[in-house]
């Protein structure tokens, strides 16, 4: 019989999940084929294998790089699972929150990042344009210490699958409301500001598990009863797979021209 690939599986998977969530809960009305759908579908396919790719050159580099403590990591993998996987949800978000702020922060990185922010909709298929680049130095971050630290296979399969699942529900362009979960989980309540148009409101909530890594290092934003209006980002980035990957180096290339002709004067 034929085996359906997993990357079709888990499109279909995504399909029947978040089209009638969105429809039942939607946030903001809009086209289920919306504006930049075809280009965010390459990033889905052309992302799971760079994922899958990037994860096994990772753990091949964590390997021959030694980086571990033996004694340090044969104490985290005897560790009850359950607590294994909670402490990876802590160091990975912590990892990804400060290598987020460094994409924001950083002129070069940000060219970078810029394309997850072109998406002037947000919802389940958006969570998937991140640059290739972008894609292998944050799984980078986050991955390396917990490779590092020793946790158990098991722990970081479970790890990935939260990651993976959490990362499509805060982007889902569905409105609910979770008056205590909020504080202990990313919902999209809490994303969708980061994705405001305003760069003073994008520039909260830099987590994407834990709110109160925000919360703690004052860059949370979740004003009560109030929804963002307008997503994206004031940079003109045409809506096209092969021009967002070129984007970040054009740009890059552009301000390196431009600081040389300003230093020359
Ligand atoms: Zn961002
Ligand atoms: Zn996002």
């Amino acid at each position: 019989m034929l085996e359906i690939p997993d990357v079709i599986k888990g499109i279909l998977i995504l399909i029947c999940v978040f089209i009638p969530l969105e429809k039942l809960l939607v946030l903001h009305k809009q086209n289920l084929l919306r504006e930049g759908w075809l280009t965010d579908l390459c990033y889905y396919f052309s992302g799971y294998f760079i994922g899958k790719g990037t994860t096994q050159i990772l753990i091949v580099f964590a390997l021959l790089s030694q980086g571990s403590i033996p004694i340090l990591s044969s104490f985290v993998s005897q560790q009850p699972l359950s607590l294994q996987v909670v402490v990876s949800i802590l160091i990975g978000d912590l990892s990804f929150y400060f290598a987020h702020r460094l994409l924001h922060t950083v002129p070069w990185l940000w060219q970078f990042h810029a394309i997850h922010h072109s998406s002037t909709h947000i919802d389940w298929l958006a969570t998937v344009r991140v640059h290739p680049f972008e894609q292998i130095f944050t799984k980078a971050c986050q991955m390396i210490p917990l490779y590092w630290l020793g946790f158990s296979a098991e722990a970081l399969a479970i790890y990935a699958i939260f990651s993976s699942v959490i990362a499509f529900f805060v982007h889902a362009n569905i409105r609910i409301q979770f008056p205590v979960l909020k504080w202990l989980i990313a919902t999209p309540e809490f994303h969708h500001w980061h994705h405001d148009r305003d760069p003073k409101i994008s520039n909260t909530n830099f987590a994407v598990q834990l709110p109160i890594i925000d919360y703690i290092f004052g860059t949370w934003y979740m004003p009560q009863g109030e929804i963002p209006t307008k997503y994206g980002s004031k940079l003109n980035i045409q809506n096209n797979y092969f021009n967002h990957l070129i984007y970040p180096f054009k740009s890059i290339r552009n301000r390196f021209k431009v600081k040389i002709h300003t230093t020359r004067e």
